[in-house]
């Protein structure tokens, strides 16, 4: 018997951009996927607000950036659910090295470049042979103004976002016969973890909107992006950025 579920994995799950996407989507009734690679208690609060809602959230610790961690976990949840597969992916995934380039170790070069890109790389291709044989999926991929512009001081993370962009377009011609879309969304700043460390209030004077956007509004538009209503939008990117270019 089919499993009646549909499911709905968040990589970075546990915390930030991650977390509303995932509180988000189990609103929109997905049993949800948190995904992390280190945080655990991080991940188990976004389990809990979620349960507590009423939705549905299980947990799923692998780095996204290890192909073999990536295939096991995946692996261990298809032998849990053998009747289900996973309908809906947001590669959200990811983390800043800032440096410029000149000082910058090859080592934070590699790890933006692992996380962001090669995660992406690993999870989707696993994933998407499922979505392509049942005819329904969306991908929706964090991407990042920082891609779409260049951020001096972001090299590494600029280039694995911008390619990030070029993946989503190329997927998206590959498998729009499928009924499969892939997106991707670009944040400018939002208000997490990641940006805790930035003088929000010399930054906000450069956005149009005067202030950082939260989790949420981007959640908002990931959950639009997955739903039957954008059935016929792919290849995509959809800045959310309170006016800032
Ligand atoms: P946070 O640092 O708040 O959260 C990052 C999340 O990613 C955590 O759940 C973390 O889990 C997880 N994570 C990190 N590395 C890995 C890995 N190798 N494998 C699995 N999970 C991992 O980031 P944000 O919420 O701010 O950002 C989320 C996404 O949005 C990122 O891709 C970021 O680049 C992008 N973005 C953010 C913007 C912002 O202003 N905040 C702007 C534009 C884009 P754990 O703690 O367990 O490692």
């Amino acid at each position: 018997m089919e499993e009646k579920e549909r499911y709905a994995l968040v990589t970075g799950g546990s915390r930030g951009i991650g977390r509303a996407v995932a509180v988000r989507l189990a609103q929109d009734g997905y049993s949800v996927i948190i995904n992390y690679t280190a945080d655990e208690p991080a991940a188990l609060q976004a389990q809990e607000v979620i349960r507590n809602a009423g939705g549905t959230a299980e947990l799923l610790r692998f780095d996204v950036s290890c192909p073999e961690q990536t295939e096991k976990a995946v692996a261990d949840w298809h032998e849990k659910h053998p009747q289900a597969y996973i309908a809906v992916l947001v590669n959200n995934a990811g983390i800043r090295r800032d440096n410029l380039m000149v000082f910058m170790p090859d080592a934070d070069w590699h790890k933006v470049l692992d996380t962001t890109l090669n995660g992406f790389f690993h999870i989707t291709r696993n994933l998407l042979k499922n979505m392509m044989t049942r005819r329904f999926g969306r991908i929706v991929n964090i991407s990042s103004l920082s891609g779409l512009k260049g951020m001096p001081g972001q090299v590494n993370y600029s280039a694995a976002k911008a390619a990030l962009i070029g993946a989503t377009k190329a997927l998206a011609q590959e498998v729009a016969p499928r009924k499969v879309t892939v997106n991707a969304v670009a944040p400018g700043f939002i208000k997490s973890d990641m940006t805790r460390d930035l003088d929000e209030s010399a930054l906000k004077k450069l956005i149009p909107a005067g202030r950082f956007g939260q989790a949420e509004e981007v959640a908002e538009l990931v959950s639009f992006l997955v739903s039957d209503k954008a059935a016929y939008i792919t290849g995509e990117t959809i800045s959310i950025n309170g006016g800032l270019y």
